[in-house]
């Protein structure tokens, strides 16, 4: 007896709809290409609970005749492709034939239709891809799909959805990315209580920009001239004259914009890349971005980016993955350098001052020589005016599956003092503190700076160095303290401490601060607006996605109240996980008293020092700020005398 059979239909579906449909918002990518695809030049998506309760999505396309309507449910059918042969020449986004009914496999799903060709529109019913009904409506020309509980027939699979807010956020990522590809187009989304996003038609993607993310996202970035190359160009030719490109090589064209040098971004959340409208995960073009990068923002920090590459249909492969995110070029090469050298071509055309300082280590072999330019321009500044722009150093990554943004399980003592290469611990302000400064020891120079268990309360502070660390001493030998980081410490474990007895200090702000927030981000604010006013903050709409801050957290400059909103909102809204309110207090808490905290590059008075010291003495965790990194290095008394070769 046989044991191979083959599945039914129905299994073979709800498989697919495994690959395709993973969250609401896969729901609404899928069904936002059908409708850019049939050519809609409206469309409007409404969701209920974050999708998982209705997505609705109506456009104005060319619709579906009756018996189309009836086709496009069964699986592999598709108006896009016909023969294999298409398959290297796709140009629409949808091509497998199988997103609709993947959905209808997986939820209760309506669709209701009309073509130009017909009198009536025409209705159909479909609950756990089973039909249910169909019937004649009347319609205007056009398509609406409504799903409704998705993933109600694989319960276990409804489980792994997020909190509401958080797979809204992911529909208003989507939205507002292919509202952003197709600014001729209009987009609108809705959600039972919230206008998120309304974008009538505009001429170019700058216009598209402001409309959906602000003019104060629009300041930090730079639009890049758009540049158009024949492949060919890129083989350089044996000898001689460069190579006449035939007019018959594919064009490709990159345009775009990214991030101001002094924008750094904690993760790679805002980096997008469209390939023919398409918005796809590439590590080929995410390589180019930070490569275009490299030197000019510091390691671990990483720009906002929004690149559209155009280029023929037969010069990318879209059938790479189910839901179609990935692409493969034939010229990957090319296409890799071709974004990259725009990137860099846009960042050096408006010469930027970058804002921190150039890593020492010699740039690495095969870098362009541009990107050494800069870096020489930067180290030829006056030390005090590059000082002046020296921001916190960028967290250190933390250890795989731990979040890399903040890391505020309480950092823990290690049983061993924790040793810093003084490399590591010094090098971010190097050039202004030659290594050669500190006398090292012959073998172990590397161990000599540790950073120490326990911080004594005797310690007499002398100076500054660089007004940014503060050099103090006590019988043990000689510390040295990261002003800021040891500020941070103080206020975080005070900030936690009045939070908990709901007595958090407020000041009200002369003038309101207007905040304008990205779609995603309302969302994010919504969900996280009370615990917002916990912490100090009193905020009120303000317009459409703009809100006013009245009142901020006490201590806070006032100049920092808009940034330091935008990072907790960035914060909450990590990738894919909801975060716990004991998380999302942390990182609320580490938040306000990184902004709260002394500058470095800021002159301290004895007093203040000293107050500081012991300050940081009476926290709970003096060794480390809120976000992982060492207070204070120690050179104790040993390590003098082996270094002077006394002992
Ligand atoms: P694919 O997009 O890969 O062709 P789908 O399952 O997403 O597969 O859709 C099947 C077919 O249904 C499409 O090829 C298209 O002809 C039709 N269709 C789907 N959505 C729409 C829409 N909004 N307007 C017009 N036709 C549509
Ligand atoms: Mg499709």
């Amino acid at each position: 007896m046989s044991i191979i059979h083959i599945l039914s239909e129905s299994v073979a579906n709800k498989i697919a709809a495994g690959e395709v449909v993973e969250r609401p918002a896969s729901v609404v990518k899928e069904l936002l290409e059908n409708s850019l695809d049939a050519g809609a030049k409206r469309v409007e998506i409404s969701v209920e609970a974050g999708g998982k309760r209705l997505i609705r999505i109506v456009d104005d396309g060319q619709g579906m005749t009756h018996d189309d309507a009836l086709l496009a449910f069964e699986r592999h059918a598709t108006s896009k492709i016909r023969s294999a042969e298409d398959l290297f020449e796709i140009s629409t986004l949808g091509f497998r034939g199988e997103a609709l009914p993947s959905i209808a496999a997986v939820s209760r799903l309506v669709l209701e239709t009309r073509h130009a060709s017909e009198n009536s529109g025409t209705r159909v019913e479909i609950a756990g891809g089973k039909l249910r009904d169909v019937k004649e409506v009347a319609w205007p020309q056009g398509t609406c799909i409504e799903v409704r509980d998705l993933f109600f027939v694989t319960p276990a699979r409804r489980k792994f959805l997020k909190s509401e807010s958080t797979e809204l956020g992911h529909v208003a990522t989507l939205a507002t990315h292919y509202a952003l590809a197709h600014p001729e187009k209009s987009f609108r989304l809705t959600s039972l209580t919230n206008e998120i996003l309304n974008v009538p038609p505009v001429a170019s993607h700058r216009e598209r920009l402001y409309q959906v993310m602000g003019g104060q996202t629009l300041e930090q970035l730079l639009e890049m001239t758009p540049v158009e190359r024949r492949v060919l160009t890129a083989i350089l030719p044996e000898s001689g004259e460069p190579e006449e490109p035939s007019t018959e090589a594919p064009l490709i064209r990159v345009q775009g914009f990214i991030s101001r040098p002094e924008v750094q971004k904690l993760n790679r959340n805002n980096i997008y890349f469209f390939v023919n409208r398409r918005l796809v995960r590439d590590r080929l073009i995410l390589h180019a971005i930070t490569e275009a990068f490299r030197n000019i923002l510091p390691p671990g920090v990483f720009p906002i980016a929004l690149i559209f590459l155009e280029i023929p249909p037969t010069e990318v492969d879209v059938n790479v993955h189910p839901s179609k995110t990935e692409v493969r070029f034939r010229h990957g090469n090319f296409v890799h350098d071709l974004v990259r050298d725009s990137i860099r071509q846009t960042l050096l055309a408006t010469r930027p001052v970058a804002a921190f300082p150039m890593s020492r280590s010699a740039p690495p072999a095969g870098l362009a020589v541009e990107a050494a330019d800069v870096a020489d321009a930067l180290a030829e500044e006056p030390p005090l005016m590059r000082a002046a722009t020296i921001p916190p150093p960028p967290p250190r990554p933390s250890a795989p599956g731990t979040s890399r943004d903040f890391n505020l399980s309480p950092p823990r003592l290690e049983p061993r003092a924790q040793r810093l290469p003084l490399d590591s611990a010094l090098a971010p302000y190097a050039p202004v503190a030659p290594s050669g400064a500190f006398p090292a020891a012959p073998a172990n120079a590397e161990e000599a700076i540790q950073t120490p268990r326990e911080l004594p309360l005797d310690l007499q502070p002398l100076g500054q160095v660089q007004e940014s660390f503060i050099v103090a001493v006590n019988a043990e030998g000689l510390w040295i303290v990261d002003q800021h980081a040891a500020h941070e410490r103080v206020l975080f474990d005070r900030h936690v401490r009045r939070r908990q007895d709901k007595k958090v200090e407020v000041q009200r702000l002369l003038m309101p601060i207007i905040v304008q927030l990205k779609p995603e981000q309302q969302v994010v604010y919504q969900a996280i607006a009370e615990e917002l006013g916990a912490n100090g903050f009193e905020v009120e709409p303000f317009g459409q996605r703009t809100v006013a801050v009245k009142a901020a957290p006490a201590d806070l400059p006032a100049d920092e109240v808009e940034k330091l909103m935008i990072e907790i909102l960035e914060g909450a809204s990590r990738e894919g996980s909801a975060l716990s309110l004991d998380e999302l207090r942390g990182r609320i808490a580490a938040s306000i008293s990184c902004h709260a905290a002394i500058k470095v590059n800021m002159e301290l008075k004895h007093k203040k020092m000293d107050w500081l010291l012991q300050a940081l003495g009476g926290t709970d965790c003096p060794m480390t700020c809120p976000h992982g990194r060492p207070t204070v290095l120690r050179y104790g008394m040993k390590d003098l005398m082996k270094a002077f070769k006394r002992i």
